[in-house]
């Protein structure tokens, strides 16, 4: 049976995957009303405070969620948290349970803002030590992130512990001329504290071998081509002699691991970097003059069951290495966490895989028990939805999170037609979308910001751009983002 009244989502959060889901349900349901909540001033999540800055045309996506943002059935409603206590001061939250009470349904697609932790000795006691998920947000302008201040300038050894896209991105950063930099929307206190930096050795060290890396071969392949910037080989006994056998992709990038960067070949090239092999981090050793400070890491040396396997497992060899290290960053994945209010919502978050549980189309599904021996049934909660990296966790780039976003788009829509359970299909509740949320929010509802507030914002960033030949300058604080739309 079709609906007497048009759907009235809530999205939370402005990443690709919310904009991506709300454009597949607009499109397919032609009335449906969107209202995108987002906890800071300033839109499109990891687009905006994850992608690299020399890596502007990823960021050409902005320009398809502009023109999602301009129809007249879709809301931005920034600076506006859904549970969580957000960024500053100046900012309102509201309750899952407030959106529950004035939309059908509520898509969650509010990403991963926590990262994974190592768990060894030293980890959280001595500084020095970043979260790639922290010194990305950092040079990116997030401002939870503004005042990291990384230590660059302690001595030339920084480790990089992972070795996927994100921790190639930060060893670019660190090894990069600054003043190919400088032409980018990296934020002014990273460039003043990077101009200082005296990392010039950098190791990007895995668990693993080549062959089992995450990495891509644009990233690798940026990395190699960096003036100045020497590659040291990689352990050749790790890649199969015969690249000819191996899958095109696969092949392709081991041909890149193998050439190596050109500028390996000058006989003194100012900085370098290298893939560091079989490596699992087991304690940070404090420094002799400053015990405070990280001086080095002590790895266990480990060996490959099937070296050219790439799901080959590892196992120890009972030997260790150490690695000088005057500045460590650990990039070993991002983390999603449940929001205040999952549980009185019937909402089940698996905390293992970092997860809302749902049937892997976006629909969240929790366990009930069935009453008798045999366990427990998946039962679809009704209205509530998940996509992006809530969805199926910390991986996947902008594309795949899109195919992922419309999967999600999809399943709601065919629900909605189908005539299924939505939230406001208990007569108690009554669809109000943000007017009505932000009534029972008070006085901070005032503190929202909508998509002409952020154009404001934009085009101000872009103003102070200008003036220092890059293009855009971001703010890096939510006071500053909220003085621009006053
Ligand atoms: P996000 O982009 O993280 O968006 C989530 C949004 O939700 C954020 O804006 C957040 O502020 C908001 N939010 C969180 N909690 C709440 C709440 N309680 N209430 C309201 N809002 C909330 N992909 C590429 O294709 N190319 C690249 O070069 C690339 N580089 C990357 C570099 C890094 C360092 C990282 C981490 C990722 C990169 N990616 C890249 C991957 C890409 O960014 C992700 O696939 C994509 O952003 C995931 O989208 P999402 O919408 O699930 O999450």
């Amino acid at each position: 049976r079709s609906r007497d009244a048009p759907l009235r989502m809530a999205v939370v959060g402005s990443g690709p995957a919310g904009f991506y889901t709300a454009s597949r349900v607009m499109s397919r349901l032609p009335n449906a009303q969107v209202d995108m909540y987002e906890a800071l001033p300033v839109p499109f999540g990891l687009v905006r405070h994850g992608v690299a800055p020399d890596h502007p045309e990823v960021k050409n996506c902005q320009d398809r969620f502009d023109e999602i943002a301009s129809s007249p059935n879709f809301r931005f409603v920034g600076n506006v948290s859904v549970g969580r206590p957000g960024h500053a001061a100046e900012h309102c939250i509201v309750r899952l349970e407030s959106l529950m009470r004035h939309y059908d349904s509520i898509l969650m697609a509010y990403g991963a803002s926590e990262d994974k932790k190592l768990g060894i000795p030293g980890e959280s006691t001595l500084s020095g030590i970043y979260s790639a998920r922290q010194f990305v947000g950092w040079y990116n302008g997030l401002p939870d992130c503004a005042g990291l201040e990384p230590e660059l300038a302690r001595g030339d050894e920084a480790v990089i512990i992972g070795q996927g896209n994100v921790a190639l991105d930060v060893a670019r950063i660190l090894l990069e001329d600054i003043d190919v930099l400088r032409k980018t929307d990296i934020a002014e206190h990273a460039l003043a504290q990077l101009a200082k930096s005296r990392v010039r050795r950098v190791h990007v060290v895995g668990r693993r071998g080549p062959m089992q890396a995450a990495f891509t071969i644009k990233e690798v392949r940026e990395l190699m081509k960096l003036a100045d910037v020497a590659f040291h080989p990689v352990d050749r006994s790790l890649v199969p002699q015969d690249l000819k056998a191996l899958p095109r992709a696969s092949r392709r990038l081991m041909e890149v691991v193998l050439k190596g960067s050109p500028a390996s070949l000058q006989p003194r090239a100012s900085k370098s970097w290298s893939l560091d092999s079989c490596l699992s981090p087991k304690l940070f050793l404090g420094h002799r003059d400053t015990p405070t400070a990280v001086a080095s890491t002590e790895f266990d040396v480990t060996s490959l069951e099937a070296p050219f396997d790439p799901q080959s497992r590892v196992a120890t060899t009972g030997r260790t290495l150490i690695l000088p290290s005057d500045v460590v960053f650990r990039s070993v994945g991002y983390k999603s966490v449940a929001l205040p209010g999952f549980a009185e919502a019937g909402i089940q978050f698996d905390g293992r895989r970092g997860v809302v549980s749902n049937d892997g189309l976006g629909r969240a599904m929790r366990l009930v028990s069935d009453g008798n021996a045999a366990g427990a049934a998946a039962q679809q909660v009704p209205g509530m939805y998940c996509a992006g990296w809530v969805k199926r966790g910390p991986t996947g780039v902008i594309a795949s999170t899109m195919q992922d976003a419309f999967a999600t788009g999809d399943a709601i829509v065919q629900d909605w037609l189908s005539g299924a359970r939505f939230l406001r299909c208990d007569p108690s509740h009554r669809a109000g979308g943000w007017e009505a949320v932000a009534r029972e929010a008070g006085p901070s509802a005032a503190l929202s910001v909508s998509w002409d507030q952020w154009r404001k914002i934009d085009g101000a960033e872009r103003g102070r751009g200008r003036r220092v030949g890059k293009e855009r300058e971001k703010f890096t604080s939510t006071v500053d983002m909220l003085s621009a739309v006053a």
